[in-house]
């Protein structure tokens, strides 16, 4: 969801490891076409980024119930956290009025049930001193040796592979580019397999997309571990800690992580998700997003965290900062939507809108943002932030 053509081929020149694969963040209907005459992104940036960048949102903590509660009942951005709601306690009746549509509970429950926790133990020496094109101070610039735990948000999406040719959770063996997922291994590459004269043909390869200011890059990867359904202070704790860097740019804030298994119960689990999410999202689009004034977002994230959490908001600009190409703008979105320490990374989705960012920070009260990302051009304002 919200990768545009423009992107794959991005990601394309970026990772030929991975050029098969180069729709693997894509999983709903998202298609933004693109008019062939695709532009360096920074390039096409038409305004002063200093000024959109606050206070990024990733939490830095001991591991621990106790350490949780103390930062939770301490915050002193959204005290009390009236607008997050327990995913274990969201409900149809949290939706506003003339929102209280089935198809977009199921697909906000569907996304939460994609949601990660991102734990990083590690500050890579690499990361820069500032945002990429701003004066703006990059997270956790020159903290090499930091020792707390760095506590962000990322989401699910799963490709199943066999003898090295895969599929989307849709069952498509093709990338919206007409390439074929395809990997130079044949074979799977979990732990196991490694060790084991008869590897498995079958696997499946689940990503975690985050933004690169929660993980940067391959030294931080390999001190990161992922929680899945993390719903509730005493869900079991299924974890994810063996993930490489599959993609990643600074410019975008997108960092996607990779984990290679052949376990059949998890990867058909999450794939099966993915999918049900990406057909509701088709039938949330055709109630809303015709409706140009429609402004409900949602997000779901680990506040400082703890248990995954729903917050729904409203958009209150998508400024466009560039121009892609004909069809696509370059946007960076701000909500009331709700977040904290701990939301960086985590997806912001916006019912008017066919296309998501990453939750980038804070600016002020009440006024969240995402980093930038493509947007189709009908759907940006002509404002700068
Ligand atoms: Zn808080
Ligand atoms: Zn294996």
């Amino acid at each position: 969801m919200g990768l545009s053509e423009s992107r794959f081929k991005e990601r394309e020149d970026n990772n030929k490891e991975a050029e098969s694969t180069s729709s693997q963040v894509q999983t709903e209907s998202t298609v933004i076409k693109s008019s062939g005459q695709e532009n360096d992104l920074f390039m096409c940036i038409q305004v002063d980024l200093d000024s959109t960048f606050g206070a990024h949102e990733v939490e830095t903590t001991e591991d621990g119930t106790s350490a949780f509660q103390k930062i939770y009942d301490n915050c002193k951005k959204n005290p009390g956290h009236a607008d997050l709601i327990p995913v274990q306690s969201f409900s149809l009746h949290h939706l506003p009025d003339g929102h209280r549509s089935q198809n977009l509970y199921d697909m906000i429950k569907a996304t939460a049930e994609l949601t990660v926790r991102i734990g990083v133990s590690m500050v890579s020496p690499k990361r820069p001193e500032f945002f990429p094109h701003t004066n703006v101070t990059y997270p956790f610039y020159n903290k090499g040796g930091y020792d707390k735990n760095r506590i962000g948000t990322g989401d699910i999406t799963v490709f199943k592979y066999k003898k090295g040719f895969g599929c989307d959770a849709f069952g498509s063996k093709y990338n919206r580019l007409g390439k074929k997922y395809r990997r130079s291994y044949k074979r799977c590459l979990c732990d196991k397999c490694q060790h084991s004269k008869k590897p498995s043909k079958v696997w499946w390869e689940i990503l975690f997309n985050t933004a690169t200011h929660v993980v940067f890059d391959e030294i931080e990867a390999e001190h990161t571990s992922c929680r899945l359904f993390f719903d509730a202070p005493g869900s079991p704790k299924v974890i994810v800690d063996k993930v490489v860097v599959d993609f990643v740019s600074v410019e975008m804030d997108m960092c996607v992580l990779k984990h290679v298994t052949c376990d059949d119960t998890l990867g058909p689990r999450l794939s099966e998700i993915v999918k049900t999410r990406g057909e509701l999202w088709d039938k949330v689009r055709e109630e809303y997003v015709n409706l140009e004034d429609d402004k409900l977002s949602f997000i779901v994230s680990h506040p400082h965290g703890g248990p995954k959490m729903v917050s729904v908001g409203q958009l209150i600009e998508n400024c466009k900062v560039g121009e892609y190409n004909d069809n696509v703008d370059i946007t960076k979105l701000t909500y009331s939507t709700c977040t904290c320490p701990g939301s960086s990374g985590a997806r912001v989705r916006c019912v008017g809108l066919d296309s998501t960012h990453v939750h980038n920070g804070a600016l002020n009260p009440g006024q969240n943002y995402s980093s930038i990302d493509f947007c189709l051009k009908e759907h940006s304002e002509l404002q700068s932030p």
